[in-house]
């Protein structure tokens, strides 16, 4: 099937309900592919079976309607490129892996486990993502291998390219990271769960994703990814970053900031355009936070009206999020 139009995706991970943040990260990828007439997916990351409940799924996907986003492909739609969950694909994922592997790409890790957990959930900032692997498992000779598997199983690591991944970004700019940044990341932990890396870009190749607008916080996950498609004889899609939503004290909005959450704004009785006019103002795409819906501001979309930094809220800005 060949691909004409541009294709978005917004690719939550339901563990846990849809904030303010993720609210954003979702309007600006709607807009920037309904402005140019695109196709919209929504898939659901849901790797780490630990953090996400269905229950969380279900409520996301509600407050995407109600915030006025729509999509033409998703685990409620369906679509050609179906399932859009990640926990159903894993033949894909391991497929990949297989090429990889092929191609040299990987190596059996057998740091300690707490560095492995973190890896199936997108990173917030590499340094969340785990340490990297000094590279000394790199280097294992199959006997020193032999004795560690013995008693241990290992997870799978990516050997990034000793050479940077720079990019054009389409909200960022020019990005460019240097070599090896965040070090060789693992693409299967030892319990044999999928990286997000891995399943991020074996998803967005398999469902023709051109475009791809995410939160700022994924910046550095980039150059991994563009690693990535290159190992994997892929083109890239293009990649642009929006800003993350701060609290007064600057650290990233949450709970102790007040209601972030969709779910608890709407059961106060906030109108969802309320909440898409302040999303479109705080991250700089209109001047003055007045309401509108999703569709109202395609007219509007000018990927460098929005915002290069992150946006730190005042009160005032909180308090603006007040049913009339
Ligand atoms: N699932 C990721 C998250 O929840 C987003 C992945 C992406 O957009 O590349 O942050």
């Amino acid at each position: 099937m060949s691909v004409t139009r541009v294709r978005g995706r917004f690719a939550p991970t339901p563990s846990g309900r849809l904030h303010l943040g993720n609210a954003l990260s979702a309007l600006l990828a709607w807009l920037q592919i309904r402005a140019e007439s695109g196709e919209m997916i929504l898939r659901l990351e849901d790797l780490d079976r630990a953090r996400c409940k269905p229950a969380y799924a279900a409520q996301l996907l509600e407050d995407m309607r109600w915030l006025g986003l729509d999509w033409e492909e998703g685990p409620d739609a369906g679509g050609p490129w179906a399932p859009y969950e990640q926990s159903l694909r894993s033949e894909r994922y391991e497929e990949a892996l297989g090429i990889l592997k092929r191609e040299g790409h990987l190596y059996e890790c057998f740091c300690s486990r707490a560095d492995l957990l973190s890896a199936a959930s997108a990173p917030h900032g590499l340094a969340s993502e785990g340490a990297g692997c000094a590279g000394e498992c790199r280097r294992l000779t199959e006997a020193q291998k032999a004795e560690r598997a013995a008693k241990k199983s290992p997870a799978l690591r990516f050997a990034m390219p000793d050479r940077a991944f720079p990019f054009a970004d389409g909200i960022a700019g020019t990005v460019v990271f240097p070599a090896g940044a965040g070090g060789d990341f693992v693409v299967r932990r030892a319990d044999g769960v999928i990286g997000y890396q891995l399943a991020v870009v074996v998803d967005d190749i398999a469902m023709r994703v051109t475009d791809v607008l995410r939160g700022w916080d994924l910046l550095d996950s980039t150059p991994r990814q563009l690693a990535l498609y290159e190992a994997l004889g892929a083109a890239p899609p293009r990649f642009a970053h929006g800003p993350l939503l701060l609290g007064p004290d600057g650290s990233r909005l949450s709970k102790r900031h007040g209601s972030v959450s969709l779910a608890e704004l709407r059961e106060q009785g906030l109108p969802a355009e309320r909440i898409v006019g302040w999303l479109a103002a705080a991250s700089g795409l209109i001047e003055i936070a007045t309401d509108a819906s999703p569709r109202e501001l395609v007219a509007v979309w000018r990927p460098e009206r929005v915002k290069r930094e992150a946006v730190r809220l005042n009160e005032d800005w909180l308090a603006a999020l007040m049913p009339d």
